[in-house]
């Protein structure tokens, strides 16, 4: 039996809170005290604990699967950033803790809830000592909780800790308003002993369980995703892998068991590290629609956290109506990756650095191209189970020139010898083009031109000769990269400029090029190109190529907008 349902089903209604409107959806606190029910040996003393509260059941049918947490630096701040998440979500956590003196919010709280009957609140006063904000002692944290319970939450969050040192008496005092109850554990070193956890909150049978660990690595999300399935049905329970590497957890879990997970009201605003906005988790991502035939697909590299293909993909499957989630998996280990690949398993993968060379000899085969280039940016799982290695990169360099100019015999200078300059490299070469390779260390450039059949030039030739393409495929040019461009304007003595980085879309080098009234190629196409082959890869169906350019672009533009207005202020 689940922990916390026994009450639950006992439980009357809530009677007697701020207001009992059923057609809006209010729980009612209760008037007179449910079952009492002895549980959890807390100081050496079972627990009796206190009247009926809110039926989990009752709860689970109002929630959805995002609980979005709200903060403050005031009351007025809070609540007015209250006002403006629940106009999309009507679950919501107040971390009272964020306030100076959280008591100061408990009337406005009782107004907003009881005018508010749609909304579900948990409230939160997390002390310092277990990861929270709130300086006060255990018997203040529970006097606050207890003022938030009779204002109308629906639920109060207490930590394993407060739990173990508060006596019975105390306990069953705070059931005794009506307010369900999660009891939290936090780990922020590791994701270890989840079952111990679990075993340690049980006997306080409360009516949910909240266990959140750090993923340190990718697999830390498979062994959260086991503990959850290997225990839903004792409890109800909320498992979540906080940082970077947890995002997985975030969103998978909910799969593996989880009740829901929680969810920043905004970037910027994250009260756990790895947090994602709410409006990218239900619009982006779509984690509404997650069951257990999604296929799962991923970006992996270091660093991803900032990486577009989330954002392209997870639209391009919402698009194409394909049951499909795309995620960030960030991690500096390949082995990490190769246990994530296996164990959830994942369908598809977008590899960036740096793994593009080294994940070649995990792979059952690959495609010529991606041989002869020695890098591989685009995974697939076919029908028999085994991963298979494309190189779309080469593509989306090729098509793009292809549609402006002949490739067999023109001029290319490459700027850059790493992994895009040799697809670049390689496949024109492959096209008859003659290809000049300048980098900034030279010897990788002989070597590249050697395996290419193509040439070096040096940097005073440059000057000195003319082309019909230009590719930078250093990443100068790049946001925060010195310098912010390797050419000079005298130096663009071509017909075309392609610049491979797409962040900022209009690169200096792109900017001087339409100085000089030349034609250019953003990476942004490029982007997007690699990006839909990718797409047909995995899904065998066309890419909405459009959508996926204009989701890019508009991204892009509205982040060039953000740090202009920061370069101002
Ligand atoms: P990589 O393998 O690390 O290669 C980097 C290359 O740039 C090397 O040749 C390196 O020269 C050179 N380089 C680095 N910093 C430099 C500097 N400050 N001055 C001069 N040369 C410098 O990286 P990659 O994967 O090829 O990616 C390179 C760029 O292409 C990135 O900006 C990436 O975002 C972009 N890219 C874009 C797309 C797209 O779809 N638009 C796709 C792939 C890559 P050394 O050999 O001397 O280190």
């Amino acid at each position: 039996m689940k922990a916390g349902t026994a009450v639950a089903r006992a439980a009357p209604p809530r009677a007697g809170g701020p207001k009992s409107d059923a057609s809006k959806g209010s729980t009612p606190h209760p008037s007179t005290p449910g079952p009492q029910r002895i549980s959890a040996p807390t100081n050496g003393n079972p627990v009796r604990e206190g009247p009926a509260v809110a039926s989990t059941h009752f709860i689970r049918s109002r929630i959805g699967k995002i609980c979005v947490a709200i903060t403050g630096a005031t009351p007025a701040d809070m609540m007015h950033n209250a006002e403006e998440i629940v106009r999309e979500n009507h679950f919501v956590e107040f971390r009272l803790d964020y306030l100076p003196n959280p008591l100061a919010i408990i009337p406005r709280l009782k107004q907003f809830l009881y005018e508010r009957g749609e909304i579900t609140a948990i409230a939160t006063c997390r002390r310092a000592a277990t990861g929270g904000k709130f300086k006060g002692t255990i018997p203040a944290e529970l006097e606050i909780l207890e003022k938030a319970a009779q204002a109308g939450c629906h639920l109060i969050d207490i930590e394993l800790q407060t739990a173990e040192h508060t006596k019975p008496a105390q306990m069953k005092k705070l059931r005794s308003f009506g307010a369900a109850l999660i009891i939290s554990h936090h780990d922020y070193e590791a994701t270890k002993n989840l079952d111990a956890v679990f075993d340690r909150i049980l006997p306080f049978q409360p009516e949910f369980i909240k266990i959140v660990s750090t993923a340190k690595t990718l697999a830390d999300n498979v062994t959260m995703m086991r503990f959850l399935d290997s225990r839903r049905d004792e409890a109800n329970i909320i498992g979540i892998s906080m940082g970077e590497q947890g995002i997985i957890s975030r969103v998978l879990g909910l799969r593996a068991g989880s009740v829901f997970t929680f969810a920043a009201a905004h970037a910027g605003e994250e009260t756990g590290p790895g947090q994602i906005e709410a409006r990218t988790l239900r619009e982006t991502w779509r984690i509404d629609h997650i069951d257990a035939s999604t296929k799962v697909y991923g970006v992996a590299g270091n660093p991803v956290r900032h990486s577009l293909s989330p954002l392209m993909h997870n639209i391009a499957f919402r698009r194409e109506t394909v049951n499909g989630i795309f995620l960030p998996l960030q991690t500096t280990r390949l082995n990490d990756l190769l246990t994530l690949t296996r164990e959830v398993p994942l369908h598809g993968l977008a590899v960036t650095m740096p793994f593009k060379t080294d994940i070649l000899k995990h792979l059952a085969k690959t495609d010529v191209l991606s041989e002869k280039i020695g890098a591989c940016n685009t995974v697939v799982r076919a029908q028999d189970g085994k991963l298979y290695g494309f190189n779309t990169d080469v593509a989306a360099v090729i098509r793009p020139l292809e549609r402006r100019l002949p490739l067999r015999g023109a001029k290319v200078l490459v700027l850059g010898a790493g992994g895009a300059g040799r697809a670049a490299v390689f496949g024109l070469v492959e096209k008859g083009a003659e290809v000049f390779i300048w980098n900034r260390t030279a010897e990788t450039a002989k070597k590249l031109a050697r395996q290419a059949k193509a040439k070096t030039i040096r940097r005073e030739q440059i000057i000195k000769s003319n082309f019909d393409v230009i590719i930078n495929t250093t990443p100068v040019g790049m946001r925060g990269v010195k310098p912010a461009s390797l050419l000079e304007p005298k130096e663009l003595n071509t017909r075309l400029v392609f610049d491979l980085v797409y962040n900022p879309i209009d690169t200096p080098l792109i900017r001087m090029a339409r100085e000089k009234g030349l034609p250019v190629i953003t990476g942004v196409e490029m982007f997007v190109h690699q990006g839909a082959r990718q797409f047909e890869i995995w899904t065998g169906k066309p890419a909405p190529e459009e959508e996926m350019l204009r989701v890019v672009i508009h991204a892009l533009r509205q982040e060039s907008a953000k740090e202009s207005a920061k370069d101002r202020s």
